[in-house]
């Protein structure tokens, strides 16, 4: 990344960290993947079960071989090879249960807004509620200025590439365009807009913001 991107990401993040503060929710730059991921790494607690929730981002900055390397940790993982529909499902209701829910949001305002939108709902709703502790890894490139751009963004951008990666029977993973779709594999099914936290749940979630770009 080129000094004048590194420098926008200094100074945007640390606004953004500001408007999280406001809304009950921490947040903290890194200015690349390795120093976000050991960092990340000492905010688990020794014994924690760890909630691994969809994201390219976390999968992308190799956390999750160095989460299970920590002692006594569990990882919650629905993604696991070799599991039946059924075992998956039932991962993502333990899930809701964890200590510790790791994943990344796909689109963040300049006021501190977290903007997802799920195929089944597992990951907006640990976001929301369950997990002590909810930590979002977030690529400086999810960063839009305000709520409709973050809508779009998400749902015509990172939902298509999504799409694409995926490889369902879905319009946009021919075309990379929205479509609003009915098909029965569509991934767009369950908006969340976090707004913030009460003051009972202060800081219990945590937005690493990188300054690199990561994930969709
Ligand atoms: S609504 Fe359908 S066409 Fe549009 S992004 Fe979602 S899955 Fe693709």
């Amino acid at each position: 990344m080129d000094k004048n991107q590194t420098a926008w990401n200094e100074k945007v993040s640390g606004g953004i960290i500001e408007n999280l503060k406001k809304r009950r929710m921490e947040g903290s730059y890194a200015p690349n993947a390795a120093q976000a991921r050991n960092e990340i790494l000492s905010m688990i607690p020794q014994g924690a079960t760890v909630y691994r929730c969809a994201s390219m981002t976390t999968a992308g900055i190799g956390l999750w071989d160095r989460v299970a390397e920590l002692p006594g940790v569990t990882v919650i993982d629905h993604y696991r090879p070799g599991l039946t529909p059924e075992e998956s499902m039932e991962l993502r209701r333990q899930g809701m249960l964890a200590d510790v829910m790791i994943s990344s949001v796909n689109a963040i305002t300049l006021d501190g807004r977290l903007v997802n939108l799920d195929a089944v709902g597992n990951r907006v709703a640990a976001m929301t509620f369950g997990p002590r502790k909810v930590i979002l890894v977030v690529g400086m490139n999810k960063v839009a200025p305000d709520l409709d751009s973050a809508m779009a963004r998400v749902k015509h951008y990172a939902a298509t590439v999504n799409a694409l990666r995926t490889g369902y029977d879905i319009p946009c993973a021919s075309t990379g365009l929205c479509c609003d779709c009915a098909s029965p594999q569509r991934i767009c099914n369950v908006w969340s807009i976090i707004e913030g936290q009460m003051a009972l749940n202060q800081g219990r979630i945590h937005v690493k913001l990188v300054g690199e770009n990561l994930g969709y």
